[in-house]
């Protein structure tokens, strides 16, 4: 029970990546605040789910992430449940394909304010939390294109760059509070993100769906294989532990060798 009586906050923990983590950290004890869109009935399913299979308590915040007050708001509700927060996973992320003269401008702010401005509100709320507990842990789902741009993903790969950016100050101002911050850099993890990418990938590219999920996809992973998002539950999980304590600023890279290309 590495985490036991531990609040985390996972943004965009209805689906995919944010999902297996939330469920990962439950499993070792803490309690959760989830986040993220979707169908309330599912949503208040796996929430009582988490607290079912793990015994800890769980709670939901609706905040949707293109609003820096509600993105403010879920971590002082998860604080108000919980007493504090210990760990926070800026994890909620979505992604448009399309050529920069072509890309709708409201796709590209949507990204910004998601994948990068939410990640600065819910630091912002939830440092001073940790500062005064003397112990906390920041963890940014970055991506490979935080390293690395794709060609068609402008927004995408502007948000995951300045995430990076956020990642490295963050945990300049922190390191003496045992407070660390970084981010987690995947390839490719077969997830509703990645499967809704595909037809608009294939219009940018003219390819077939086939030709998008070899030449382009697993093209870009020597491994050949998706990551799963239980291996980067695992390595968010590692991330807390006090074997990682001196790992901060750090763009911990989990992506089949793409980026040692
Ligand atoms: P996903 O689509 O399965 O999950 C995204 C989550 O974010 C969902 O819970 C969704 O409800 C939530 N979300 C989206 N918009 C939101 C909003 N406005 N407010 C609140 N929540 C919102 O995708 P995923 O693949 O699990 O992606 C999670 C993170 O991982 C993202 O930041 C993504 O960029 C990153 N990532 C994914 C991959 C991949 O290959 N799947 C690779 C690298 C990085």
């Amino acid at each position: 029970m590495q985490l036991k009586d531990r609040t985390a906050v996972v943004t965009g923990s209805t689906s995919g990546i944010g999902l297996a983590v939330a469920r990962g950290f439950a499993a070792e004890g803490a309690n959760i605040m989830i986040n993220g869109l979707g169908d309330a009935d599912a949503i208040e399913k796996e929430r009582a789910g988490i607290e079912k299979d793990f015994g800890v308590r769980c709670a939901y915040s609706p905040a949707n992430m293109m609003n820096g007050a509600e993105v403010t708001g879920m971590v002082e509700a998860a604080a108000k449940a919980f007493g504090t927060v210990d760990i926070l996973v800026n994890n909620a992320g979505i992604q448009f394909v399309a050529p920069i003269d072509e890309f709708p401008d409201d796709k590209f702010e949507a990204i910004i304010r998601i994948n990068l401005l939410a990640a600065f509100y819910a630091t912002k709320a939830a440092v001073p939390l940790m500062k005064k507990n003397g112990w906390g842990r920041i963890i940014n789902t970055a991506s490979a294109h935080a390293l690395v741009a794709s060609p068609f993903k402008s927004a995408y790969v502007a948000a995951k760059h300045g995430i990076a950016g956020l990642t490295k100050t963050v945990a300049l101002e922190v390191a003496r509070h045992k407070i660390t911050c970084n981010a987690i850099c995947p390839g490719y993890v077969w997830t509703p993100l990645v499967e809704k990418q595909i037809p608009d990938t294939m219009k940018a590219r003219g390819m077939t769906k086939d030709e998008v999920m070899n030449d382009v996809i697993l093209a870009a992973q020597p491994t050949k294989q998706f990551v799963t998002v239980e291996q980067i539950a695992a390595y968010a999980l590692f991330l807390c532990s006090e074997g990682a304590a001196n790992i901060t600023g750090a763009m911990m890279t989990m992506d089949g060798g793409w980026t040692a290309e």
